[in-house]
């Protein structure tokens, strides 16, 4: 083990002992290829005095690039733009001694390679995952599991819970250490793109849980009515773990467009039209903070266990809003 790195708490004792206390947590992504771990220290730095409860760090696929040869043909090439989220949260951890979430994902994995992957968590001492399904590769219309690989969430959840309880891909292996992750889900308080309706992605999402999913991680939301509407109907559905909401600053007027492409979410007439009146990204980013904060603030008032920042390049948006809360 790493010097400095101490035994991980998981994010469900955290919740638990902070007695109905509302915590913070962070979502940072690896540095691109060639930057170096100080361009994530430089982004992690301020956001430390906060006392994070965790931090979790994303899952960056490979893609298929093509890449234009002299002869004017294409040759088509692997490239992984942000690697390393394995060895990041032990470095995070070693750095910081704040626990780490890594993000685990179907994607791109074999059940060896997962495998493999979680006994090196293990080793590292980190007991927490966010098991994920990841996306469809950029070269796929839909998501595609590798020959051998995870479909859904919940494979992959039940290969984790597997070795919590010492049962390994290989058959026969005698006196199996256990690993003891805490294991995170996602939710979406606006449906999943892919569901046909809420009602079924409700569905699927109880059956993460009752797999043995301790909490679940929202999709980012602009309008907490979302986020208190979906608690009530997961609550109805039998589902009663920790719903942990994800909340993202928006800092410019892409933002507006982008992210309800990419992530499947709606921006509230009220904060769209103030960005939309906005002559720059500084007024921008005024507005998306503001709106981060009376979301963090109303949140809180009601409850939450934490308030779970995807930081995405903007931490000084995200420590000005915690600071004011
Ligand atoms: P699943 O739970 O597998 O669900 C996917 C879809 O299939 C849903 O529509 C669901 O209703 C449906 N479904 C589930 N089970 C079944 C079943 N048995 N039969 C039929 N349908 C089913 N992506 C990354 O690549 N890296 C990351 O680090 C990352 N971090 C994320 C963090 C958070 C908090 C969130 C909310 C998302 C993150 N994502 C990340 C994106 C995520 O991978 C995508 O949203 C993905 O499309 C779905 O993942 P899931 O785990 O929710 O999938």
């Amino acid at each position: 083990m790493f010097a400095g790195i101490f035994p991980q708490m998981k994010v469900i004792d955290h919740i638990n002992n902070a007695k109905g206390n509302t915590l913070v947590s962070f979502e940072v992504l690896p540095p691109l290829k060639g930057k170096g771990i100080n361009a994530l220290y430089n982004h992690l730095d301020p956001l430390m005095e906060f006392k994070p409860a965790f931090i979790n760090v994303t899952y960056h696929r490979s893609e298929h690039v093509f890449k234009k040869k002299a002869d004017g043909s294409f040759e088509k090439i692997v490239v992984r733009k942000r690697p390393g989220t394995e060895s990041i949260c032990a470095a995070i951890m070693n750095k910081y001694n704040v626990d780490t979430v890594p993000h685990l994902i179907c994607g791109g994995f074999g059940v060896n390679e997962t495998e493999d992957a979680l006994i090196n968590l293990h080793y590292l001492g980190i007991d927490n995952v966010l098991v994920l399904r990841g996306d469809a590769a950029k070269n796929e219309t839909s998501f595609e599991p590798e020959p051998g690989g995870h479909r859904y969430a919940i494979d992959l959840l039940k290969q984790v819970v597997n070795l919590n309880s010492g049962i390994y891909l290989e058959e026969g292996l005698k006196d199996t250490s256990r690993t003891k992750f805490c294991i995170g889900v996602a939710g979406y308080p606006e449906k999943h793109f892919e569901a046909p309706n809420l009602d079924t992605d409700l569905e699927h999402l109880k059956r993460k849980v009752d797999a043995g999913a301790d909490y679940i991680i929202t999709q980012m939301f602009f309008d907490n009515e979302k986020y208190h509407a979906f608690v009530k109907a997961c609550r109805d559905a039998g589902i009663h773990v920790p719903i942990i909401p994800g909340l993202k600053p928006i800092y410019n007027k892409k933002q507006l467009t982008v992210l309800p492409r990419t992530f499947h979410v709606d921006l509230p007439a009220d904060l769209a039209n103030a960005i939309l009146k906005c002559k720059t990204d500084e007024e921008v980013e005024q507005v998306g903070a503001e709106w981060l904060l009376m979301q963090s603030k109303e949140l809180k008032k009601s409850g939450v266990p934490v308030l779970h920042y995807y930081t995405l390049g903007k931490p000084h948006v995200v420590a000005k809003v915690v600071r004011s809360l």
